[in-house]
């Protein structure tokens, strides 16, 4: 009977662990955990903050209980593996050896940053992260004593503490070294009505903005930019998450970012070890580049895509979009695949369009959305999407027109319903080609 680990109880993890069982429904699977749960929501902070959940880990994906009962997976929370030995085993902290047919690390990332090294002496009680539910129960038992918060980093995660916490009724102060908000998403005029909200609920917005430096004494942290230096309460760490794989080093192969090094079936450099999630590059389907991308699907995606292959090779990722969608200070977000200031970056030349229609005959709302395609074959590498109004699914429709790399030809003879409530009476692409192109 085949034997399979798994490292890591998060979105990862879990999503391997029930994939293996439909795979292997014979194998022992066992999942290691470090922390006392598994299945926490890295998001729950927010929601919690801005009033959408009153417990922090009310949101629950999968349980223990399911994992056990459902798909007979030996779950072991406080579990932490501490090293990778020869001949398939493991070393837990408590000594234990676990060994092995097949090992999938799950171990994800944390909110690792420059300020970690900067503030050397422990504990550093008022510059927080919040990815795991231990660091947000923390921050939220120092709240009540936190009224004026500095929050560094204005991409999802940032943005979305900042409307938590402005929503509280506290001082936020929002530092972004880039020029603009979710830079990694969107372009600049796809943020503008974001950038303008953020201000009218009373958020501080320094962009172009970048925190030299962190300095704790007594009540409050000083934090240092070129041009200020500001005293606060609090200073919370939104930056993007790291893998720490430090763990692995002398038993597998990592990449430069410390990633760990795997092939199209998530194999790393040892045949029977594979790595999944955030602990991993994927690649970026529009310029076929390698890339750390820390998001849930490409978490699941990647899971599915190792348990496939635990038996030897079936299935080969083919990258993601980095599809995202939000919900922030009264606008709904959304991405897929490439923006414009990355055509650097793609082969050829791009054409962008951006459109800015209601959303239904009904409605005043109006939804913007960007197209970029390349511009030779016309095929659709990438979109983007602002509105008021929730119709944030048509970001999903069009990733899958990206991945399914229809043209523009193709997209406006796309079928969809109407109804004069609920949109335009012709397919909102078929619009395509009397938009302005910029
Ligand atoms: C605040 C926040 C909000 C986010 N919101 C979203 C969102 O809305 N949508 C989205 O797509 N992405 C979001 N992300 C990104 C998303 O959380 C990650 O992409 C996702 O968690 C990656 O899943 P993972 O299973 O690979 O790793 P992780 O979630 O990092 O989980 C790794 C697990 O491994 C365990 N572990 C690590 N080392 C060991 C060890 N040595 N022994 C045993 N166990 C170990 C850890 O305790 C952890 O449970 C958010 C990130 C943050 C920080």
């Amino acid at each position: 009977m085949m034997k399979i680990v798994i490292i890591g109880g998060s979105f990862a993890g879990i999503q391997a662990a029930i994939a293996s069982r439909e795979y292997y429904p014979t194998a022992e699977i066992v999942l290691l955990e470090k922390q006392p749960q598994i299945g926490y929501i890295p998001g729950s902070l927010a929601l919690l903050l801005q009033g959408k959940m009153t417990e922090l880990d009310q949101l629950n994906w999968v349980t223990a209980e399911e994992l056990i009962e459902k798909y007979q997976i030996d779950v072991q929370c406080n579990q932490q593996v501490e090293a990778l030995e020869e001949e398939n085993q493991l070393r837990l902290n408590t000594n234990e050896i676990v060994s092995f047919d097949r090992l999938i690390i799950a171990t994800g990332s944390g909110q690792f940053s420059r300020y970690d090294a900067m503030n050397s002496q422990e504990p550093k009680s008022r510059v927080l992260r919040f990815k795991t539910r231990s660091e947000a129960q923390l921050l939220l038992d120092q709240l009540p004593q936190a009224d004026k918060i500095a929050i560094i980093g204005a991409g999802q995660v940032g943005l979305e503490v900042a409307e938590g916490l402005a929503s509280t009724g506290r001082e936020v102060h929002l530092f972004e070294s880039n020029s603009q908000l979710l830079f990694r998403y969107l372009d600049r005029e796809m943020t503008e009505p974001l950038t303008e909200a953020i201000q009218e609920a009373g958020v501080a917005l320094y962009l172009n903005c970048f925190v030299q430096e962190l300095v704790e004494s007594g009540e409050a942290v000083t934090l240092t930019t070129a041009d200020s230096q500001e005293a606060f309460d609090l200073v919370l760490i939104a930056t993007s998450t790291r893998p720490d794989n430090s763990l692995w080093e002398n038993a597998l192969m990592l990449n430069d970012d410390g990633t760990i090094l795997v092939d199209r079936w998530m194999q790393t450099s040892r045949t029977n070890v594979f790595a999944v999630g955030d602990a991993i590059q994927v690649t970026f389907r529009p310029t076929g580049e390698l890339m750390y991308i820390s998001l849930v699907n490409n978490a699941l995606r990647t899971a599915k895509i190792a348990a496939a292959n635990l038996a030897g090779p079936k299935l080969a990722d083919q990258g993601t979009l980095r599809t995202v969608g939000n919900h922030l200070f009264g606008y709904y977000l959304g991405s897929t695949g490439l923006t414009e200031s990355e055509g650097i970056f793609y082969p050829s030349k791009i054409t962008s369009q951006v459109q800015e229609l209601p959303v239904s005959l009904l409605s005043a709302e109006k939804q913007r959305i960007k197209l970029i395609f390349d511009d030779e074959s016309r095929q659709l590498l990438g979109a983007q999407m602002v509105s008021a109004a929730p119709v944030l699914e048509v970001i999903n429709r069009l990733a899958e027109a990206v991945r399914l790399k229809q043209t523009r030809e193709m997209l406006s003879q796309g079928e969809a319903y109407f109804h004069p409530a609920l949109n335009l009476p012709e397919p909102l692409f078929a619009r395509g080609e009397q938009c302005h192109e910029d």
